[in-house]
């Protein structure tokens, strides 16, 4: 997942717990390319497990390299985290996002593969550890992404933020301040009111720090925690305290319960070794053994990225033989380079409807991710159509997130949609395009019109050119006369609830304000109109 949480990911690499972690930015998803990479380096020919938090940007992201990974005859399974009770009714427990949790996934599912578990054990035992925990978190004060002047949100003082999340996102709710023995009644009261009660009446217990607070204040909290499972009849295993999953310097704190059993005890248990997580279980022996096989995995980690620096190679050079350059190449470069000078002037405005409910990068990871499609296309000779996917694929591999993963989906799916020829581009093939990127969007994410979300600026949008082109042959009048209706669409986000991606946590806080992604793709349609008018 992204970075800004450590010790999650990268500090729970190691033996009996996880082979790899592919990082993202602060808290924006890693890009398919970099997740495919990093599995590539790591297979040892009996699967990939993928576990992180349940996050559009991450689900998405994750689920291109798994895709291209079965595609490759390389068995690949995912175990999204889902323990934060708060962040959605057991109703739709399955839409919850992952937190502090996540250890006990990581863990059960590392000690499970070390022992020798084939993948559809590790799999199996990775989802029970996750059907088996819940997790409810407050926080008094939000957190700054490093180099920024303002926190992403902020407290008011004698309020706290119940139902936090680990991305700089607000809690889902605000009430009164409270004392930690109170504190510790919310906390252990939601997790009891959620749990099934076929769990079992042992618990591992995880008091958690989200980076801006005292250890000391998390035990006076486990103070009261201790009594509070024991009046309702769990028998506590073990408690650990400290900061497994932060959120930069958030100031809050999170209590998990993990539901053990026969199966589960001796995977939390048993021996892992990782920067951030050390213990010795029964089982040293067996460890010691996997290390060795460890080391041996680290050395094919040259040879995949060589193979698949070959593969791009070759593929890219099959698709340059048959295009023939001209006109439209020259002109689908232009509206790359406006689109760039459109995000990079709104970048603040983007990041600021971001934070209302998001964690506010949308602005940074669209200037990053159209800085790296500009540069890769900005010497480059080819057609309309290599152009675009070159752009989208370069656009994808560094701007992580949702939007990374979709804006670049939409780039590839408009290139890949257009003619060979260059001298057959007009507005109809754009219209067919537009459609194309749309639908690439669309399959990706699961949208809909209405859900709040860069599809209600393209839905009017493919709409209205499709119309336009009917009539207009010439590329810069069909678009001109087809941006109002993605304004409009820009425009009527500004009243919805947000059903899609991060912002959905926190639908209501999202009524009044723009969607982020509705507002930059309108500002790159009106970047690429400028670019077709002054092309033609
Ligand atoms: P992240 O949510 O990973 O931080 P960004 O902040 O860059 O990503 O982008 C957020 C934008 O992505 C939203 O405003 C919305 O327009 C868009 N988005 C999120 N999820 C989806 C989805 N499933 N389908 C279409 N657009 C989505
Ligand atoms: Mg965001």
């Amino acid at each position: 997942g992204g970075s800004g949480n450590y010790p999650a990911f990268y500090g729970l690499v190691g033996s009996g717990m996880a082979s790899a972690a592919v990082i993202g930015d602060i808290f924006t998803s890693p890009s398919g390319e970099q997740a495919y990479r990093v599995a590539k380096a790591v297979d040892g020919g009996a699967g990939i497990l993928w576990s992180f938090g349940n996050y559009s940007g991450d689900v998405m992201n994750f689920g291109m390299a798994e895709m291209r990974l079965q595609g490759e005859g390389i068995d690949s399974r995912t175990v999204l985290v889902t323990d934060d009770v708060l962040s959605a009714p057991k109703a739709e427990a399955d839409r919850r996002r992952g937190i502090a949790g996540g250890f006990y996934v990581f863990k059960a599912a590392g000690a499970s593969a070390a022992r020798g578990d084939a993948l559809n054990e590790v799999e199996r035992l990775a989802r029970k550890a996750n059907a088996h925990t819940r997790t409810a978190g407050i926080a008094l004060g939000g957190c700054t992404i490093p180099g920024q002047g303002e926190p992403l949100f902020t407290v008011e003082h004698g309020k706290m933020e119940v139902g936090l999340g680990i991305h700089g996102e607000p809690g889902i709710r605000v009430q009164e301040q409270l004392p930690a023995a109170e504190i510790a009644e919310l906390l252990v009261g939601s997790l009891l009111n959620d749990a099934p009660t076929d769990l079992g009446g042992e618990v591992a217990v995880l008091v958690n720090g989200l980076g801006g607070i005292k250890y000391e204040e998390l035990f006076v909290l486990n103070s009261s925690i201790g009594p509070l499972l024991q009046r309702a009849g769990l028998r506590v295993h073990e408690t650990q305290i400290g900061e497994f999953v932060t959120s930069l310097d958030m100031a809050g704190c999170s209590l998990t319960l993990h539901w053990l059993d026969d199966e589960l005890r001796p995977l939390h248990d048993a021996t892992a070794q990782s920067p951030a997580y050390t213990r010795i279980g029964p089982d040293v022996q067996a460890v010691s053994q996997v290390v060795g096989a460890a080391t041996g995995a680290v050395s094919s980690i040259g040879k995949a990225v060589q193979q698949f620096a070959d593969s791009v190679r070759s593929s890219s050079a099959g698709e340059a033989a048959q295009g023939v350059p001209g006109e439209a190449g020259k002109v689908a470069r232009a509206a790359i380079d406006q689109a760039l000078t459109a995000v990079r002037k709104i970048e603040t405005e983007l990041g600021r409807l971001d934070a209302v409910a998001g964690d506010g990068d949308h602005g940074a990871g669209m200037v990053r991710g159209m800085g790296a499609a500009e540069s890769a296309v900005h010497e480059f000779g080819g057609t309309a159509r290599e152009s675009f996917t070159r752009a989208g694929t370069a656009f994808q591999d560094v701007a992580g997130g949702a939007s990374g993963a979709l804006v670049g989906a939409f780039l590839i799916g408009l290139g890949s949609a257009l003619p060979l020829i260059d001298n057959e581009v007009n507005a109809e093939a754009y219209a067919r395009g537009v459609a194309n990127g749309l639908a690439t969007i669309q399959r990706l994410g699961g949208a809909q019109p209405g859900d709040k979300t860069m599809v209600d600026t393209l839905t009017p949008f493919v709409n209205a050119l499709e119309k336009a082109a009917g009539q207009n042959s010439r590329l810069a009048e069909a678009w001109r006369q087809a941006l109002p209706a993605a304004q409009q669409g820009m425009e009527s986000t500004k009243e919805m609830v947000s059903k899609r991606g991060r912002s959905s946590r926190l639908g209501d806080r999202t009524v009044g304000h723009l969607d982020p992604g509705a507002t930059s793709m309108y500002e790159i349609l009106m970047a690429f109109g400028k670019a077709f008018d002054e092309g033609k």
